[in-house]
């Protein structure tokens, strides 16, 4: 409990601190909408599953749909069923209650599907590493495509890892 919460005090509004000039932003979402058209009809749809995180890395993903990076406009929304969903935004390491629901969430995902593990919990277990309540890490319990590090990975870094997850669309 005490290392979470130095964690928060230490780590900064991570939305407002761009890592790269907006007009490189605006070159990664362009980049975004194009493989968007190609490989998807011109919209992405995602589903966000919660495994057991602490928020802060949902906190991060709800900022890729703020003014600053506005990530509709490229073509990417975020729906409420895994049946409606092409990719699955997984943060947290998954807790032993949440294990059935990821599996559940992956099952009633459509072929051919997508999966993005976000933060370090979801790559490593991060800071819950060796806790009674986790299973493990997102891979541990259904494939992943791509991992995003960070704790909390920035929105930016989000954005790039849905990029790298539509490379492994042919
Ligand atoms: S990676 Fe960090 S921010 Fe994300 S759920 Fe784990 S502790 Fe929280």
């Amino acid at each position: 409990m005490l290392r979470l919460a130095k964690k928060i005090f230490s780590t900064g509004i991570q939305t407002e601190i761009l890592p790269m000039p907006q007009h490189e932003i605006e070159h990664l979402g362009r980049a975004l909408q194009v493989e968007i058209a190609n490989k998807f009809s011109r919209a992405l749809a995602i589903r966000m599953v919660d495994a057991g995180s602490c928020n802060a890395c949902e906190l991060e993903i709800h900022a890729v749909n703020n003014p600053y990076y506005n990530l509709e406009r490229y073509g990417i929304h975020f729906v409420a069923s895994p049946r409606h969903a092409d990719l699955l935004l997984v943060t947290g390491p998954v807790t032993k209650n949440m294990q059935e629901a990821l599996l559940r969430t992956y099952d009633a995902t459509p072929d051919p599907k997508l999966v993005v593990a976000v933060g370090d919990c979801a790559k490593c277990g991060g800071v819950f590493q060796g806790s009674y309540a986790i299973v493990g890490p997102v891979n541990e319990v259904i494939p992943v495509n791509v991992v995003v590090s960070g704790c909390p990975p920035t929105p930016v870094a989000i954005m790039q890892g849905i990029f790298a997850a539509l490379q492994c669309v042919s």
